[in-house]
């Protein structure tokens, strides 16, 4: 936890939005998400953990259709990380 910051907490450590893989430590529940982003988690509702991905790969380009994708999926940002940080839906982040 008293890890330096320049230290990663998630396996990808670019700039953009990525797809992440994440699984709760505390009850082993497992998630998706296409809003993940370096060093950032998604608290797990049943846990009130924050869980950090374990696998991130690069979002897949469905042929001009991700915007679209984007806006229709409801993204919990009462658990994501990346908005409580910015104080907005992540979602609305054009990467
Ligand atoms: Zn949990
Ligand atoms: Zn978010």
């Amino acid at each position: 936890m008293s890890d330096s910051t320049k230290k990663g907490k998630t396996p990808y450590q670019g700039q953009r939005r990525v797809f992440g893989h994440f699984q709760c430590p505390g009850c082993n529940r497992g998630w998706m998400s296409g809003n993940s982003w370096a060093n950032t988690g998604q608290m797990c509702n049943r846990c009130d953990i924050m869980v950090y991905p374990h696998q991130q790969k690069p979002l897949e380009r469905v042929a001009g259709d991700e915007d679209k994708c984007d806006r229709n999926i409801s993204h919990p940002q009462e658990l994501c990380g990346k908005c409580q940080r910015l104080g907005y839906p992540c979602t609305k982040l054009r990467r």
